[in-house]
């Protein structure tokens, strides 16, 4: 009955033999995770708009600004490409592009100690910059992601997926935010094509702009280590959550998170209007016209992982050192 009440893309299925599929990103899940009715607003039901804010718009231009410099070590260009990419501009008090343009000038001397260590890896003959890949989990959902920049430590042989981030939160250990994050985890999967051979360990290296209010900003360069068997868990976990999407689709109920309605010190924009359910009606789902570097199947991935974590089983090798914040 409360599928009558709450409809879904999931009720005109499998009726429906070929409906669009369904994007899942990182920020999608960690949606989900905060609170599965506000997902459900944002991302399943009609009327949801592409919601643009100043931490997206910073985001993605310290991002640019960050990759160019990685591959070009040249501070003019990097700061133009970031100008160019702070789109839409919306700018407020504690992100804008004058905080952008300070945390740049703080990367660049942690960018040049970096490079001491670290080389940008190549594929295709070009920078492994910006590579976009798509993981088809079954016939109706699919999770997509972009690769910063791909690195590898000289000195180890150990590659890195380069993730570029920011933070408003001064707290003297970021680590916290980072460690466990299945952000860079995800976006592994493409780091054997990118390199060409089968990776073992490999490792995510959070490069972390923390922006204080007077303008001045902290670089933190956080490198963790990961295995397979990490690899193999981030997808597990992403089965069990799309299994958890099926049922509340089933079910038409997508629990309200009362203790997220507040989050950083904002109340959430649904508040107020998400207990009102009569009004939904499913969204229709846009085909995806984005042009992806790799494209894997979940079924497919963790079989070959089980198989290359049996052959492993029994061998000497060792894991390489962990490496602590740099
Ligand atoms: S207001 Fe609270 S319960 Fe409603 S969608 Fe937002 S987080 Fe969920």
């Amino acid at each position: 009955m409360n599928a009558i009440l709450h409809p879904s893309i999931y009720d005109t299925y499998p009726q429906n033999p070929k409906p669009e599929r369904i994007y899942l990103s990182y920020s999608f899940l960690q949606s989900l995770h905060t609170c599965e009715r506000k997902f459900q607003l944002d991302h399943l039901l009609a009327g949801s708009v592409e919601e643009h804010s100043s931490t997206f718009s910073f985001g993605h231009a310290f991002g640019i600004g960050v990759a160019s410099y990685l591959v070009h070590q040249d501070p003019n260009k990097a700061i133009f490409l970031a100008w160019f990419a702070y789109w839409p501009v919306i700018e407020d008090e504690k992100k804008n592009w004058a905080k952008c343009y300070c945390a740049l000038q703080a990367a660049f001397s942690r960018l040049d100690d970096l490079l001491q260590d670290y080389e940008i890896v190549s594929f295709d003959g070009k920078p492994a910059v910006e590579l976009a890949f798509k993981l088809n989990i079954d016939a109706v959902y699919y999770f997509a992601g972009h690769i910063d920049v791909v690195i590898k430590n000289k000195w180890t042989g150990l590659y890195y997926v380069f993730e570029c981030k920011h933070t408003g939160l001064l707290l003297h250990d970021i680590a916290p935010l980072y460690k466990n994050s299945s952000q860079a985890l995800g976006y592994s999967i493409a780091l054997d094509r990118i390199v060409g051979e089968e990776q073992s360990h490999y490792g995510v290296l959070y490069f972390v702009a923390q922006l204080a209010k007077d303008y001045s900003c902290t670089i933190h360069v956080l490198p963790y280590d990961k295995t397979l068997l990490d690899r193999l868990n981030w997808f597990v976990t992403l089965g069990l959550d799309v299994k958890h999407l099926k049922e509340m689709a089933v079910l038409g109920i997508y629990p309200q998170r009362g203790g997220n309605c507040l989050q950083y010190n904002k109340p959430c924009k649904h508040f107020g209007t998400c207990g009102l359910m009569g009004m939904d009606q499913p969204r229709k789902i846009e085909k995806d016209t984005a042009v992806y570097d790799f494209e894997y199947d979940l079924d497919e991935l963790i079989e070959s992982h089980l198989a290359r974590l049996e052959r492993m089983q029994g061998s000497e090798q060792q894991p390489p050192l962990v490496m602590e914040e740099v």
